[in-house]
């Protein structure tokens, strides 16, 4: 069987494992599993479904720290981070726990007498699913954890970048408690591997439901695949998030929530800030508060607290990013920063932590004079690489942030209730901060973008149920004859002469 490897990005001598690149058989396979399972795991009274996610969120618990480390050593990124990534899982499933005892439906009243309607919400099936590295744990629990306690059995093609954190994500899920066939995970990459045979297998009709999150680009090619199958998948896809800062913000506020939409997780989030939009009459004070809290970050080791961040994903993400800044930065533009690409020993970051020659880092890039008609304003950058842009009002800065066709994240920094209003009614994204950061989201709050940045799904919260339920209608009629609504429906005439 082919195999692939998985390397510390910030040691990359660290081997963490070599796992097994499942072909369109295996991915079948799992697919067949998962769908004999079905019949049994949608007759697990929901309750007990939910109490093996229950168990589940004990498991992880348990295993935080331990899970956490793993994180780090896998995808880099500091190791508070890695344990929010954790923390929030576990939270997802304290949420939908008590969802089993509700997935609610109705009893409705019938215009015919002797007669009841319902309504069920009924688990769709076969669920597949492809994730990114950059939340190994979070994510996949805002996808499975709703999925399973809704009475759906899953199909999941990891994330290469995080095979590790993905194996113990499914043996958590074993050891809680969850039935042979219920939960089957297949390894590999993407294009022409085992992602792409996953995709292939909705043509084939083993597939329900499919969840993607990942790059607009993978997004559209499995939107492509499930509506010629009628099928409406989630799709959780890229950003371009603006943050803008108004004449009237704290401006020390608005720099230290900028300095973590921007480089938190060395900008490798949907939600990191890709556009900083700033009120011409502040944008020089705020630059040099700015600017001098960037000089100061460290970056380095993921394992020490201190860092703001540490190494890209993987190599494959740094090759991107020096890719942006060859091909993105033209002549008119102003960098920010300097030096900018890697960081090395020979080309060092003044407080760096650990040593760069071991690991994939990159230079925070801040760049200036952007134009909207410049490739870099509505391109995707994934990395410490964001654009600096200069408003006169309100209108202006609102035009800027909806002008790049994605609609995750946005923030705005503010104290005037008028500017606060209009933003919020304004804003296309699917998700706006006041006076916070582009980053950061909560288990119970809908999670999700329009745009480029998804097909306007939602995660989290109460409203991920309609993703893995359908709904049904009951008609129970007891009158033992045909009662035919509209045409038998007992209508009374009002007496339309009558005048006040
Ligand atoms: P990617 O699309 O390259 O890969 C994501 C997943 O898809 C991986 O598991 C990969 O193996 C698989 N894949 C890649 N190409 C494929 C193909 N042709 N067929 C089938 N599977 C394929 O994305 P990435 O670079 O790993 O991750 C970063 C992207 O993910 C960014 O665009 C980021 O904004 C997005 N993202 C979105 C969210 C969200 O919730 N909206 C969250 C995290 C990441």
């Amino acid at each position: 069987m082919e195999k692939f490897e998985s390397r510390n990005p910030a040691d990359l001598k660290d081997i963490i494992g070599t796992f097994d690149i499942a072909g369109p058989a295996e991915v079948e396979e799992a697919c067949q599993k998962a769908k004999s399972a079905f019949k049994i795991w949608k007759k697990t009274p929901a309750p007990l479904r939910a109490g093996i996610i229950h168990n589940f969120g004990k498991l992880l618990e348990k295993n935080k720290e331990a899970l956490s480390k793993i994180v780090t050593r896998e995808m880099g990124k500091p190791l508070r981070e890695a344990r929010g990534d954790v923390q929030e899982a576990i939270d997802t499933c304290n949420f939908f726990v008590s969802e089993g005892r509700r997935l609610y439906g109705m009893t409705i009243p019938s215009e015919m007498p002797n007669k009841e309607l319902y309504t069920y919400r009924r688990p769709v099936g076969v669920f597949a699913c492809i994730t990114a590295g950059n939340f190994p744990v979070a994510v996949p629990a805002w996808y499975f954890v709703p999925a399973l306690v809704c009475g759906n059995t899953c199909v999941w093609k990891p994330s290469h970048d995080t095979p590790l954190t993905s194996h113990y994500f499914a043996e958590l899920l074993k050891k809680a408690g969850l039935p042979e066939g219920v939960f089957n995970v297949v390894f590999g990459l993407g294009a022409n591997s085992t992602g792409a045979h996953l995709i292939n297998m909705v043509e084939k009709g083993l597939i329900d439901k499919f969840g993607f999150t990942g790059s607009t680009e993978v997004g559209q090619k499995i939107g492509e695949v499930c509506g010629r199958n009628l099928q409406n998948p989630c799709l959780e896809l890229g950003g371009k998030n603006p943050l803008v800062v108004m004449e009237d913000a704290d401006l020390e506020l608005a720099a230290t929530g900028a300095l973590w939409a921007g480089f938190g997780t060395a900008g490798q989030r949907c939600t990191s800030m890709g556009n900083l939009i700033l009120h011409k009459q502040i944008q020089e004070k705020f630059l040099k508060i700015f600017l001098k809290k960037v000089s100061e970050m460290k970056i380095g080791d993921p394992m020490q607290e201190e860092i703001t961040y540490g190494p890209m994903i993987s190599e494959v993400f740094l090759k991107t990013h020096l890719k942006n800044l060859a091909a993105l930065i033209e002549p008119h533009h102003e960098l920010l920063t300097e030096p900018n690409g890697q960081i090395t020993s020979q080309k060092k970051w003044k407080h760096f932590v650990g040593d760069p020659d071991k690991g994939v880092y990159a230079f925070p890039s801040i760049v200036a004079n952007v134009k909207p008609t410049d490739k870099i304003y509505a391109t995707e950058t994934f990395g410490p690489l964001f654009n600096v842009m200069i408003c006169k009002n309100l209108d202006e800065a609102l035009d800027l942030a909806n002008g790049t066709g994605y609609g995750l994240s946005s923030a705005i920094y503010t104290n005037t209730p008028q500017y606060i209003y209009q933003w919020k009614e304004e804003i296309t994204a699917g998700m706006t901060s006041i006076n916070n950061s582009t980053t950061g989201a909560e288990a119970h709050l809908p999670f999700g973008g329009n745009g480029k940045s998804g097909n306007g799904s939602r995660q989290s919260g109460v409203w991920v149920l309609d993703q893995f339920t359908k709904w049904q209608s009951v008609n129970w009629d007891l009158s033992g004859k045909l009662q035919l609504a509209q045409i038998d429906t007992g209508y009374v005439e009002p007496d339309l002469e009558y005048r006040i």
